[in-house]
């Protein structure tokens, strides 16, 4: 049945926790591969809401396994809250999640080392949450972390923290910044590692055993295209490649075993934190998507920033990720706007075959536009796509043809039941 990815094609929070929400039901394993808990999936299950941070999104669906792949970043502490959130809700969750012992942990001090080097940066800073996402990465790549599967052995963990604690403290004291209470740490540590110890497992063998049984597995990206590290907007990216390569070498699942890519985008765009967004709209339209979009991030509460659709940078994420279809989100919000915008090409881009601009150029680069007439009316009742105002139709097409791939689902709203499958 092989692998569906599933990639975020803006700048994240598309809402792919929904699509994941809704394909998960026929799959047998849903896994995560990059990023941490800077991600935020806010899924609306049977008129329940939850926000998942590290735990796929997928195991909402009974019956489903989770793996969270060597290439998470993981917060014991937080993978433990969010279990015993959701079994407080009534999902199981325990007996149905395996955390690779490849995968490197968050600890404190990189939460405090974020603030720092984001306090350093001043009016530069990136906009991060916080969490210590990216110098869990920076460790990792420094050959300087600690893996989950330090976790199993209480001896060697103890030794490792203190050791890895006490060079991380000194760098904080030096920053200006408090430091990590080792022993306060190792008091909550040896605790949490016990209770995730039986899930900690070699991921790798057990995602290439589901294939070689011929389950169907779903691959959640998290964050976005654009924010990839190495192809989105440098250096206003995340600290991981969302990258369909990202996803592979953060599950250890082969290319060829790809089937399906299924890359989500909103039907208008938007953008946390710093950084280039050329169909930004600052004023009464960009107020008006937030409002009704609900723009608001699930992991930090911040405002998003909102604007119009860009083709061009849509082509870009579909084409370097090898996207094979769209997911189409929140077309209802942009119902009571009055025109319907979206960026067909750049002024004076070069004549590349993307027309994206690159990030340097990104700032300075002016959108051409393409209006539509707006239309009015709740679209939660509609079902076929044939159904769907004029003008969303045409958004829809002209999306498949900048792309050249079809837009193979459309989400008319937050609930599972608010999607028309084309
Ligand atoms: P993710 O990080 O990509 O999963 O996205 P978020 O969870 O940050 O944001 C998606 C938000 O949009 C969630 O609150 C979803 O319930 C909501 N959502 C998803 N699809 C739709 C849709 O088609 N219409 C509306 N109105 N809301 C949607």
């Amino acid at each position: 049945m092989g692998v569906t990815a599933l990639i975020g094609l803006q700048w994240g929070d598309e809402g792919k926790g929904k699509i994941v929400d809704v394909l998960a039901r026929s799959m047998h394993v849903v896994v995560r591969a990059q990023g941490g808990a800077n991600a935020g999936h806010t899924v609306i299950a049977d008129g329940v809401k939850y926000v998942l941070h590290l735990i796929p999104s997928g195991m909402l669906s009974p019956g489903v396994r989770g793996v969270i792949g060597n290439g998470v970043v993981v917060d014991p502490f937080q993978v433990l809250k969010e279990i015993e959130a959701l079994e407080a809700a009534g999902h199981e969750i325990s007996g149905r999640l395996a955390i690779s012992g490849r995968a490197h942990l968050v600890l404190p001090w990189h939460g405090l080392l974020d603030s720092a080097l984001e306090t350093e940066r001043g009016e530069f800073s990136l906009g991060t949450t916080r969490r210590g996402i990216g110098p869990a990465y920076m460790d990792k790549t420094a050959r300087d972390g600690i893996r989950a599967c330090e976790l199993l052995d209480e001896v060697r963990l103890v030794r490792t923290v203190r050791e890895t604690g006490m060079r991380r403290n000194r760098m904080l004291a030096a920053m200006g910044s408090p430091v990590v209470p080792l022993d306060e740490l190792l008091d909550r540590l040896l605790p949490a590692a016990q209770s995730l110890r039986g899930l900690i497992v070699d991921t790798v063998d057990l995602l290439h055993g589901a294939l070689a049984r011929g389950q169907s597995i779903l691959l959640e990206g998290a964050q976005g295209a654009l924010l990839d590290l190495d192809l989105g907007t440098y250096p206003f990216v995340t600290s991981s490649n969302c990258h369909l390569g990202g996803l592979l070498a953060g599950s250890g699942l082969p290319p060829a075993s790809i089937e399906r890519v299924i890359g989500v985008s909103k039907a208008y765009a938007t953008r946390v934190g710093s950084g280039p967004f050329p169909t930004e709209e600052a004023g009464p339209v960009g107020d008006a998507l937030r409002k009704r979009g609900g723009e608001f991030g699930a992991t930090t509460g911040r405002p998003r920033r909102c604007g119009w659709l860009d083709l061009p940078a849509l082509r870009f994420a579909v084409a370097t990720n090898g996207v094979t279809e769209i997911a189409l989100t929140k077309s209802d919000v942009l119902s009571g706007q009055p025109v319907l915008r979206f960026a067909c090409s750049y002024k004076d881009a070069a004549d590349g075959a993307l027309g994206f601009p690159p990030p340097e150029l990104l700032g300075e680069a002016s959108p051409v536009y393409t209006d539509l007439p707006g239309f009015d009316g709740d679209l939660g009742g509609v079902d076929r796509f044939q159904s769907l105002p004029v003008s969303l139709r045409s958004l829809v097409e002209a999306i498949e043809q900048a792309c050249r791939v079809p837009v193979s689902i459309l989400s008319t709203g937050p609930g599972r039941e608010h999607v028309i499958w084309r």
